[in-house]
């Protein structure tokens, strides 16, 4: 990569404006068109929530987020807990899936991830934790 970065917080709600902001600013100076960079805020906004809300169902616990910028602007971003993990990835993947509250949760974070970047992949491990790597 010919840049990267990597910041470290609590997943407390008050921290998913941080990731979303940090990133941009990150990526502000490689000249991403106003859409680009919309979309990029927006899927690091759903994968930081579910670190957030899902991760640790108990406690606050450590979310990282990487983001690596490749010659010819293709830009890797990563976010990792070491929360309770993911069962079946697939399924939690599917539109409308979720193990939330339904009153506030929609289970289409995954989806809208995958809508406005070209690849998203999930790795996880129950117990262990879940990391999700968003190209664009
Ligand atoms: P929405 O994003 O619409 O508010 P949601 O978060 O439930 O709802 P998705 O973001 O698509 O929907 O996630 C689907 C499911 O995957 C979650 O309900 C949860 O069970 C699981 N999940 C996602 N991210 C994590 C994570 N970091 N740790 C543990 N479980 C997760
Ligand atoms: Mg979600």
């Amino acid at each position: 990569a010919e840049n990267t970065t990597k910041i470290q917080f609590d997943s407390l709600s008050v921290n998913e404006s941080y990731a979303r902001g940090a990133a941009a600013a990150f990526l502000a100076r490689y000249d991403p068109t106003v859409p680009q960079l919309a979309d990029i805020k927006t899927a690091v906004s759903e994968a930081v929530t579910n670190c957030i809300v899902h991760a640790y169902p108990d406690h606050i616990g450590p979310v990282a987020m990487s983001i690596a910028v490749y010659p010819g602007r293709e830009v890797h971003i990563t976010v990792a807990d070491k929360g309770i993990g993911i069962p079946d990835i697939p399924q939690a993947m599917e539109p409308l899936f979720t193990t939330g509250n339904p009153e506030e949760r929609s289970g289409l974070g995954f989806a809208v991830m995958q809508s406005f970047m070209d690849k998203v992949k999930v790795i996880s491990k129950p117990g262990k934790g879940t990391k999700v790597l968003l190209i664009k």
